[in-house]
């Protein structure tokens, strides 16, 4: 594994001449299996026959908006609970039935209508804020924003002071509480920090769907490129009814919705 920097400053093993951008290519493609793009968190380098969100070793560039849309009225309680629990295993946290101090990347929300009796859950997460205040808060930097909109925490310099989870009106964060073992080396996590949603970071930039997006039921998660007027996620927002949840705040969220 190797850093950004490093690759920047690879020399070529027969000049001892900087590497040009078209060798540091081939290097990465030849040899590294992992970049960090920052502590904590890795660009994985593919061969050539690997679908990839973007150009090898290319930095997340904000052409990109990476979203979701959620439509509620194809979820039953059991469907939520499906993706809950594929955001458990796919990065490694647990509910243990302790609310006040479980992780919680990922959560059921029950709706109902007070006139009509109607009621509906749907899925909550980290909105993925284009104006996070979880960012503005944060003392230290740990909390980001990549140019592609997708919002996370720098584990190595969160220093738990928990500014952010108070910022998120959607309570999108937790804290960790315990030493943890057997994490997945795509997600770390580390007691003493708090960690929300990644939008499956590590997946999107392989080219592949979250894991919720995946365990939801056919067409009620769409995840996408909202900057991207082809992509489906774009052509539905341009096209149906969707809502932001407490849009009155203008964060601008990620993950829009339907039917609530
Ligand atoms: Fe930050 Fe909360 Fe917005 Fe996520 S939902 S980006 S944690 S303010
Ligand atoms: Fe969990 Fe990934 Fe879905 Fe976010 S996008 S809620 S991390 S499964």
């Amino acid at each position: 594994m190797i850093s950004l920097k490093q690759l920047k400053n690879q020399k070529d093993t027969k000049s001892g001449e900087p590497m040009d951008e078209a060798s540091r290519r081939a290097f990465l493609k030849g040899s590294a299996a992992a970049v960090a793009i920052a502590p904590g968190m890795m660009l994985f380098a593919y061969g050539a026959n690997n679908a990839v969100a973007k150009p090898l070793g290319e930095a997340v560039s904000s052409k990109t908006r990476w979203g979701l849309l959620i439509d509620a009225a194809k979820f039953t309680d059991a469907d939520v609970d499906n993706c809950v629990k594929a955001c458990q295993k796919e990065n490694g946290w647990q509910d243990n039935g302790r609310p006040l101090t479980d992780a919680q990347w990922i959560r059921r929300v029950n709706l109902s209508n007070k006139k009509t009796k109607e009621s509906f859950s749907l899925p909550m997460m980290c909105q993925h804020c284009a104006e996070p205040p979880c960012v503005d808060v944060c003392p230290t930097g740990a909390s980001f924003r990549r140019d592609d909109g997708i919002v996370l925490v720098d584990k190595h310099i969160c220093i738990g002071c928990r500014y952010c989870m108070m910022a998120c009106p959607y309570k999108a964060r937790s804290f960790v509480h315990e030493h943890l073992e057997d994490q997945k080396e795509y997600a770390p996590r580390g007691i003493g920090t708090v960690e929300a949603c990644t939008m499956c970071v590590h997946r999107v930039d392989e080219g592949r769907q979250p894991a919720c997006v995946e365990a939801a039921p056919e067409g009620a998660m769409v995840f996408g490129d909202l900057n991207e007027p082809t992509s489906k996620l774009a052509q539905l927002v341009k096209t149906v009814a969707t809502q932001q949840v407490r849009a009155d705040l203008n964060l601008d969220p990620g993950v829009r919705y339907r039917n609530i």
